[in-house]
């Protein structure tokens, strides 16, 4: 069986980039984030789904979810936001499952953002989270995204605490430092993972 690393950490802490440097490695990747976007192109069940409850206004003219209007609606209502969740959770999580079948690797790494908020700790065997301090999340987040720091802090605030996402780590990579920093810590970790 293929060991299942969940890669997690707050917005802007450099879960990407970590992914980037794994696949690098020859590490398969997958991405909780991009199954969740596959799932809702047009056509596909979830679409429907939701269009089903939250009405047609979520879609855009070219038929794709309109994800600005998706996200202010859940962001600002919780029951919604449950809702929302309840069609694309376990659609992702199934998906997630099907593609680790069919992984022939010692190990793989599955990039899940909210793997702590959505409580699928268990559906993976180790838990490696990305971690930085609030000030750097803000200004890599706000440099890559254009966006003013007052929406990241929300996101932050949204998001499990920096402690709760620690001690619930197996694993944690301090990115505080710069690049070339991140790849080599990235690569000991590699090392570890391929001889557990
Ligand atoms: P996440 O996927 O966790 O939101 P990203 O990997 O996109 O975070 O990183 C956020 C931004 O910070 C990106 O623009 C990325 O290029 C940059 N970044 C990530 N790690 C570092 C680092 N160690 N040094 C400098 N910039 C970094």
């Amino acid at each position: 069986m293929v060991l299942r690393i969940g890669l997690t950490g707050g917005i802007g802490s450099g879960k990407t980039t970590a992914c980037e440097i794994f696949t690098e490695l020859g590490v398969p990747v997958i991405d909780a984030d991009i199954i969740a976007h596959e799932l809702v192109k047009p056509g596909m069940p979830a679409l429907e789904e939701i269009i089903r409850i939250f009405g047609e206004e979520v879609i855009s003219n070219d038929g794709t979810l309109d994800r600005k209007i998706i996200r202010d609606k859940v962001f600002a209502n919780n029951l919604d936001r449950k809702k929302l969740e309840n069609i694309l959770h376990p659609a992702v999580y199934k998906e997630i499952s099907a593609q680790v079948e069919n992984i022939n690797s010692r190990y793989c790494i599955i990039s899940i953002p909210l793997l702590l908020e959505t409580g699928a700790s268990k559906t993976v065997d180790r838990i490696l989270v990305i971690d930085v301090p609030r000030e750097q999340q803000l200004e890599r987040a706000s440099n890559r995204d254009k966006t003013d720091k007052n929406d990241i802090n929300a996101i932050i605030d949204s998001q499990i605490s920096r402690n709760e996402r620690l001690s619930a780590a197996d694993d944690i990579v301090d990115n505080n430092g710069d690049i070339n920093d991140l790849r080599k810590k990235i690569y000991e970790l590699h090392e570890f993972y391929s001889n557990i």
